[in-house]
């Protein structure tokens, strides 16, 4: 049956039809629907793992155990999972097992734009890039069968506009191979280095091999059509050549990008009088081309950075560029905030008021960085915050340990950050470490965690207690904190910080948008009170405004959280309806 779908529902449902039995991910915008869409097919068991690392060591795990399975994440969660990848890649699989990395040109969402090619390349294992939905499917299909044929993990590359874009795909029924039988073999599965020298010998071997399939299997495709010009390119990057310029040119769509293959490619730049390659981010296909002789047209006239569209192809190959429609008003710019009753927003007026240093971290409570709270002082990556600041006190001295902090939210705590509290801890850093609990993960739509007591259907799950995971690790003072308790806050912040010993601030309340929490009424400014001082604006809640020199409340966006109100030193915010 023909459907629309997204890239990312496309592979969930090539999960399902292929037989994969068990898959563990860590969610990263734009790879998460691929997890929350498999999630629906009881047929699989799925699940939240609270890292890639994890997830993907669970996904080696289970194919070992002679099962298919899999793992996803974005492109910077490859870093975390690059330890057990570069070894797996060795060991090989049982049944098969394919890892999805989903990279983000033109950083829609993500702190860097690496191109995870580079780690198909430096880890040896294949790697298969679709370039719509219907591939999506089929690639994820496939990938389990170049898995299983040539013993390796297979990662499927995905990008921000395959994996959100829709377009039709054709179902299949589900159909599960054996269990493959788990027979105990060190020699494959114990890397000590005995054994992975004779692994990599194996798989020196399997990349010759996979480089025999990519000349002649259909996963690459040629499409010849006007001689004059040839396009090597590959995912969205091939929607947009085509739609730029059509049947003008001819082109090598490559959909395995890893290991590429020789002789196809050189007998297509024999067909065409120019050659050029087009690839978003940086220059792989290119360097291969000229590696074996061939000369051309690559990023000398295509960027390294950001996103591709038609038009950019069109202009950079002076093809006729599309009409467009475009707005002749002015529209206002909008930043992202933090959402009307965000349980951060407290804790983040507190650290700006107390002029503290705040090494930060990846997740929602990132937009404390933004004007008018400007608390954040750094963000670098999952789990930075806590071992950062740990490093800057070692740096700073007394100064630095009385007048910074870490912020973490839940989630990212339990990613990485329980090993830089335990560093803390263990080698005497007095650090002070706030753990912003909102009781999900915000950030990439309200996942569930091992802190939030659910499994990734929403079942009651183990819920980890963060106050005695951090007494755990060494951290003798743990205080609870409501952040939308002000005044607490700003206690709390300076008797950790003054303390002559580690301690975690737990600020704890439930993301203002989850549909468990009730709000309370809409507050209103009255109008004759207001004296115009703009405090309540130094939270940057986006319910409150100034119009004709007093404040404003959005009834529509005010959850009634009370912030603004304890703000007010004339009483001018009231609860109730407006007189
Ligand atoms: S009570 Fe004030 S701070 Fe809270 S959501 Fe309403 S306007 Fe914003
Ligand atoms: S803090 Fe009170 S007086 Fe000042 S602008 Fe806001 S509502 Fe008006």
């Amino acid at each position: 049956m023909k459907q629309l779908m997204l890239g990312n529902e496309a592979v969930a449902r090539g999960l399902y039809e292929a037989g994969c039995s068990v898959i563990s991910s860590y969610p990263g915008t734009p790879s998460t629907e691929i997890t929350e869409y498999a999630s629906k097919y009881d047929d699989m068991y799925s699940e939240w793992a609270p890292n890639e690392k994890v997830a993907m060591e669970v996904a080696i795990g289970a194919s070992i155990g002679g099962k298919r399975s899999f793992c996803a994440m974005k492109h910077v969660g490859l870093n975390v999972a690059a330890d057990p990848l570069f070894t797996v890649a060795y060991s090989g699989v049982n049944g098969g097992m394919v890892i999805a990395v989903a990279d983000d040109p033109g950083m829609h969402s993500s702190q860097n734009e690496q191109d995870s090619r580079h780690y198909a390349i430096a880890s040896k294992v294949p790697m298969l890039e679709p370039s719509d939905s219907s591939e999506c499917l089929a690639f994820t299909k496939l990938a389990f069968e170049i898995s299983e044929r040539f013993d390796t993990p297979v990662i499927l590359r995905l990008s921000t506009r395959i994996a959100h874009s829709q377009s039709l795909i054709e179902t299949a029924d589900r159909i599960v191979p054996m269990q493959k039988e788990y027979i105990k073999n060190p020699a494959k599965y114990v890397m000590m280095p005995a054994m992975a020298k004779a692994r990599h010998v194996v798989v020196e071997k399997r990349t010759l091999d996979l480089v025999e399939y990519a000349e002649t299997s259909t996963v690459n495709k040629v499409i010849m059509n006007n001689s004059k010009i040839g396009i090597i390119t590959s995912g969205t990057s091939y929607q947009y050549a085509r739609e730029a310029l059509g049947d003008e040119a001819s082109y090598l769509k490559l959909g395995m990008v890893n290991p590429l293959p020789i002789k196809l490619i050189q007998d297509f730049a024999s067909k065409v009088e120019k050659l050029y390659v087009i690839e978003e981010l940086d220059d792989i296909f290119e360097t291969h081309c000229k590696k074996i002789g061939l000369n051309v047209v690559g990023k000398d006239i295509f960027p390294v950075i950001g996103e591709f569209s038609q038009n950019l192809i069109a202009q950079k190959m002076g093809a006729a560029i599309n009409d467009t429609l475009s707005l002749e008003e002015t529209i206002p710019v909008r930043p992202p905030v933090m959402c009307a009753g965000c349980p951060h927003r407290g804790m983040f007026y507190t650290l700006s008021k107390n002029k503290v240093m705040v090494s930060g971290d990846i997740g929602c409570y990132t937009l404390g960085a933004q004007a008018p709270l400007q608390s954040i002082d750094t963000t670098i990556c999952m789990g930075a915050s806590i071992s950062g600041l740990h490093g800057f006190n070692k740096a700073m001295g007394e100064k630095g340990e009385k007048s910074s902090v870490a912020v973490i939210g839940d989630s990212t705590f339990m990613h990485s950050g329980i090993t830089g509290l335990a560093n803390i801890a263990y080698n005497n850093s007095n650090s002070t470490v706030i753990i912003l609990d909102n009781s999900i993960t915000g950030m990439t739509g309200h996942q569930q965690n091992p802190t939030t007591g659910y499994n990734i259907k929403g079942e009651p799950a183990t819920k980890i207690s963060l106050e005695k995971l951090c007494e755990a690790v060494g951290i003798n003072r743990v205080t609870v904190v409501d952040p939308y308790d002000l005044k607490r806050c700003d206690e709390v912040v300076k008797e950790e910080l003054a303390a002559e010993e580690p301690s975690v601030i737990i600020a704890r309340r439930p993301c203002a948008l989850l549909k468990s929490v009730k709000h309370k009424p809409a507050l209103h400014v009255v109008n004759d009170s207001c004296k115009g001082c703009k405090s309540c604006m130094k939270i940057g809640c986006p319910a409150i405004s100034i119009r004709d020199k007093k404040a404003v409340i959005d009834k529509t966006l005010c959850v009634g959280c009370g912030l603004c109100q304890s703000l007010c030193a004339f009483s001018a915010i009231h609860e109730g309806e407006e007189a």
